[in-house]
Formats: C-alpha cells, structure tokens, sequence
C-alpha cells in the first residue's frame, strides 16, 4: 500500500497583545434606557432640537466630565415595541471620572445616575422625579469597545488571507483592509464579502470603501489641520509657484488629475465593465 504524502500548512497564529492590553484606552460605559409612560422627555428633546425624535444624529456632550452622548431612538424601535415605550442609548468616554452633578465616577454609578447627569446637561432637571420613575436603565462597561483604535503597526493585523493560503481567512475589525475604516458593521461585511468571494473563486467584488480622501472638503480639512490653519486659506498657505516652471507645473497637475481613480460606484459585488 502506497501512502499518498500530506502537506500540512503550519501557521502560528497569536492573540496580538496590542488591543488587548491597555483597558483604560479603549473602554466605554454604556447605558441604555426604556421609559414607559412618560412621552414629555422625548417630547422636551424634540423641542430643543427642532427635529422628529429619530431623524438626530447621537447627541454628544462635550462639556460633561464623562463626555456624555446620548441617542433618543424613533419608535417603535424593537418590533411589537409597546406604544407607550420609549428606548434610548447612551455612553460615556471618561468612566473614571467623577460627574459634575452626580460626584461620582461614572463606573460606580446606578443607571438612575447616569440618567441623572444627562438630565442636567440637557437643563431638564425638572423632570428627574417622574422620569426615572417611569424608566429602568440597564448599564454595561465595555473593556475593549474601541480596542480596534489602539496604535498599530501593519504587521499587528492579519490580511483577510495571508499570503500562501488557499483555504483560511480572516474577517471581522482586527484584519487589514486598504483604506477601511473600522468599529463599523460594514468593515465586517467587507472582510466576509471578499473572503467568501476570494477563496471560493466567485468573480465579485466586495463592498467598496467610501471614497472620502477623493472629497475636497475632507483633503481641505486635513490640510487645515495639519497646517493649524484656522479659518479660511490664504494665498500664503498655498504653495508659490514658480513661473519659469509654469508649462512643469501645469503637467504635474494633469498627471495628477488623469491618473485619479473614477469615483466608485459603491455596488456591492458590481463586476467592473472591463472584467465582464
Ligand atoms: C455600543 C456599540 C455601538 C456601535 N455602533 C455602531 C454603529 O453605529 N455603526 C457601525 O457601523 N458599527 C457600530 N458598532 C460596531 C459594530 O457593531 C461592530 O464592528 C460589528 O458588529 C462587528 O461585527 P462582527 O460580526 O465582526 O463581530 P461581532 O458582532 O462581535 O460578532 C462576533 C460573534 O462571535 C461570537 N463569538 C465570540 N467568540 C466565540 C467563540 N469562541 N465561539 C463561538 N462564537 C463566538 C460572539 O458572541 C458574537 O456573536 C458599534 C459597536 C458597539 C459595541
């Protein structure tokens, strides 16, 4: 009997220590409200926003002392959510940090607390007495929820398939995409899209990355920053051209221009004209 050679693929693979070793950089306390029967806060919300409950982006606080945010959620939110519910969820960056109405650091207080606090910075004090008795707040730190964030090198994340492999992948927030931005449900989306369509063969595209370093009102903003320009650019900030190099110059810029990639058509799974 002839025994047919096997070759085995070793891979080392290690939890990278990186993301996982600093709790103070990456945690959040989160709390998240369910109020039944008492309408006037959201209604007191949508008075000093001037906008529906629902069509507000998270509402952040940055004066609070735990960097409060909170989001009033549209109802109903949950499918068969009781009409006279109402849910909201909101978070703080600092929770070591004593509040400025509740003294106390955030991680040490009851969800009625941090409820408290955020009724402050909102001015709705008034309201504190029949509010919390109408809603019960479930709190949760979370140790590593902006671990992805954590400074790296880009030897710390594996690409979606490692070179030579034919049949493992990874997917998810701590995997190399080019230009993806991470903490979003469409990073991990991505990396399952082009790791199912790579290792099976299926000639699709994953999800295209939004093309934000295209956008002149972000390269502006960049610029801006990194230059500490505040307020309007000047022709001091733009670079002096020389006229005898004009004809140079004007070649550069088209050579830049020409050579920009098309605007993606952020399809997903569109197969490019050319490769049909
Ligand atoms: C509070 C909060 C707010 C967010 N807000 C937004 C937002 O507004 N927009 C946005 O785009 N993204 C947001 N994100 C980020 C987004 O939710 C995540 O990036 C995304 O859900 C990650 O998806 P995933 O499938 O890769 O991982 P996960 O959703 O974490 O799924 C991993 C799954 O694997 C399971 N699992 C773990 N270990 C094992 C094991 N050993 N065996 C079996 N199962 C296991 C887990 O239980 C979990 O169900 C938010 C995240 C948080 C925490």
């Amino acid at each position: 009997m002839s025994l047919t050679p096997i070759r085995y693929h070793f891979l080392s693979i290690r939890i990278n220590e990186k993301f996982i070793s600093d709790v103070d950089k990456t945690k959040w306390v989160s709390f998240f409200s369910t109020i039944t029967d008492c309408p006037e806060f959201y209604d007191l919300i949508e008075k000093l926003s001037g906008r529906p409950i629902g069509t507000n982006g998270i509402t952040s606080f940055p004066e609070s002392n735990w960097d409060i945010s909170y989001l009033a959620y549209h109802s109903p939110y949950f499918p068969n959510q009781p009409e006279n519910f109402q849910v909201g969820w909101g978070y703080g960056l600092w929770g070591e940090r004593v509040g400025i109405f509740i003294k106390k650091p955030m991680c040490d207080c009851t969800g009625d607390e941090m409820l408290l606090e955020l009724l402050y910075h909102l001015d709705m004090l008034d309201l504190k007495d029949k509010l919390l008795s109408h809603t019960y707040v479930s709190t949760c730190m979370m140790p590593y929820i902006t671990s992805q964030f954590i400074p790296r090198e880009i030897a710390d994340r594996p690409k979606v398939i490692p070179d030579g492999c034919t049949n493992l992948a990874f997917i998810g927030q701590f995997v190399e995409t080019p230009e993806d931005a991470v903490f979003t449900v469409e990073t991990s989306c991505r990396t399952g899209m082009y790791a199912a369509y790579a290792l099976s063969g299926v000639e699709k595209k994953s999800l295209e990355v939004a093309p934000t370093f295209y956008d002149l009102r972000y390269i502006i903003g960049q610029l801006k920053k990194v230059q500490n320009i505040k307020g309007n650019l000047t022709s001091k900030d733009l670079q002096k051209i020389n006229p005898l190099k004009s004809k140079e110059t004007e070649k550069q810029l088209l050579t830049l221009i020409n050579h920009l990639e098309p605007y993606p058509s952020l399809y997903p799974g569109k197969i490019p004209p050319n490769k049909k």
